[in-house]
């Protein structure tokens, strides 16, 4: 802790996943002999370096840019890029840390990364964008390259930074390196399904995991949180199972459509003008049944449903917004963002018996297709959107079955989240070990 000091989410997340560790040193002690726990929570490197640019009234700004390069061990690092005025180095490790088990629980070559910068896209031009994005990899594109680091988006980064990022990453290099970064957009090597990917991922998830309980989707009230990309397809994917979703949310609040959410408006609004939440309820012709609750003044969670979809961002939903959700009548709950639900919100949910699936697994079919944007990138091929969507609705089922399964080998039937982080643990570990103290 003292080494690691002030970084309460890489805590949080370290914690979680030792916590489901005991069953499996228990099994396999070379595990401790070795030091591979010590060993998986250091980083291999981190790299902090400052970005400057200039803003549209020639001001010179600087930020903060960081790649953690956490484990190598599966394939070259991978992991998104975030670009949000809360990010710091705890931020970019705990993200990193979960994805090193999220890659390998994918059953896909890709080791694990994460990075970005406290730089915050709102409000600025395009043009301040492109010149903080080539800023940006100026420095970082020397720890990059399709068999060592390879990033893509998060929150804050579509496909307009990666344009960017992925120009300026030719022209320093003079290498048309198309697999150094995935999302790109359809025109230059980027894959049909990649955008759909996360959203999608954790609806054939979830949808698996109420499955088993003979439930599904169809006639469910379901509320998404977040209103980005993981969000958006989330909700597209749930309707197209004939869930009902009633609410999503941005940092200004949450709306609710008690007729069910006009998906299409949602995207003219975050898609296409990048506005805000709160207009929806403006640009609804017949808004009865509609209403928009500003942050501060409730929680999306106060909506009742019987599935929940947390897609914003870490710790967004509390102990307490558990409890009210189970009060009224939640059945299930699939983390579409990484670590959205807090220590004691999973507590609470697994005591009262909801179906509860942790973001490393259900939320790992983004990572997931870019890693099918790799293939496709190495092999200079294009697949089709229903090749790609059927190989993520492939490797999300064979992601459910492992945890499902390992959760029963360790006798914890039904605990996703310890049969995650054990599955997750183990297919990192083992090539650690064949590799040596290194
Ligand atoms: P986007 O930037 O597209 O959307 C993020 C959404 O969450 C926006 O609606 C945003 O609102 C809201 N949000 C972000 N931060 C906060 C905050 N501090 N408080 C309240 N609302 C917030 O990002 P993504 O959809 O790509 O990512 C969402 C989550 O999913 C993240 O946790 C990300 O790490 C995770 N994820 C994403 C993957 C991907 O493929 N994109 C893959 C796997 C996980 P506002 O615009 O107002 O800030």
């Amino acid at each position: 802790i003292r080494r690691n000091a002030g970084e309460a989410e890489f805590h949080q997340a370290v914690r979680e996943v030792l916590e489901s560790l005991g069953r499996v040193v228990a099994k396999h002690p070379e595990y401790l002999d070795k030091a591979l726990i010590e060993r998986i929570c250091e980083p291999e490197r981190q790299i902090i370096f400052r970005v400057p640019w200039t803003d549209d009234s020639n001001q010179v700004r600087i930020n903060r840019g960081f790649r953690v390069q956490f484990n190598s061990a599966m394939g070259p690092y991978k992991g998104g890029l975030r670009f949000h005025p809360s990010v710091n180095v705890g931020i970019i490790k705990f993200l990193g840390f979960e994805q090193t088990f999220k890659n390998a629980l994918t059953g896909l070559p890709i080791g694990g990364g994460k990075g970005g910068s406290d730089f915050d896209p709102k409000g600025r031009s395009d043009a301040e964008v492109m010149r903080f994005c080539q800023s940006f990899i100026t420095e970082l594109y020397r720890h990059l390259g399709e068999y060592t680091d390879v990033p893509a988006g998060d929150i804050g980064v579509g496909a307009r930074e990666i344009g960017y990022m992925f120009g300026q990453y030719k022209r320093l290099t003079n290498r048309y390196e198309a697999g150094v970064l995935t999302g790109k957009g359809l025109f230059y090597g980027g894959s049909l399904a990649r955008k759909e990917a996360t959203g999608y991922g954790n609806t054939y998830f979830t949808r698996a995991m109420l499955q088993t309980g003979g439930e599904d989707f169809d006639g469910k009230t379901v509320v998404v949180s977040g209103s980005g990309n993981v969000a958006i397809y989330t909700i597209e994917k749930v309707q197209s199972y004939g869930g009902k979703v009633v609410a999503c949310s941005d940092s200004s609040g949450y709306v609710v459509d008690e007729n069910g959410l006009d998906l299409n408006l949602i995207k003219e609004i975050k898609e296409v003008r990048r506005g805000r939440i709160s207009e929806y309820l403006r640009l609804k012709g017949d808004s009865s049944g509609v209403y928009f609750v500003k942050a501060g003044d409730g929680s999306i969670w106060d909506v009742p449903c019987q599935v929940a979809l947390p897609s914003a961002t870490q710790n967004e939903l509390t102990g307490k917004d558990a409890r009210r959700l189970i009060e009224n009548g939640v059945i299930a709950v699939g983390e579409g963002a990484n670590m959205p639900c807090t220590p004691e919100a999973i507590r609470s949910f697994q005591q009262a018996g909801i179906r509860f699936a942790p973001g490393k697994a259900a939320n790992a079919g983004g990572v997931a297709t870019s890693a099918l944007e790799m293939q496709q990138n190495a092999s200079r091929d294009r697949w089709s959107f229903e090749k790609t969507e059927s190989r993520l609705a492939e490797i999300m089922r064979d992601i459910h079955d492992s945890c499902f399964e390992t959760a029963e080998e360790y006798g914890v039937p039904g605990d996703y989240v310890t049969g995650a982080n054990i599955a997750g643990f183990i297919r990192v570990a083992e090539p650690m070990l064949a590799f040596g103290v290194i």
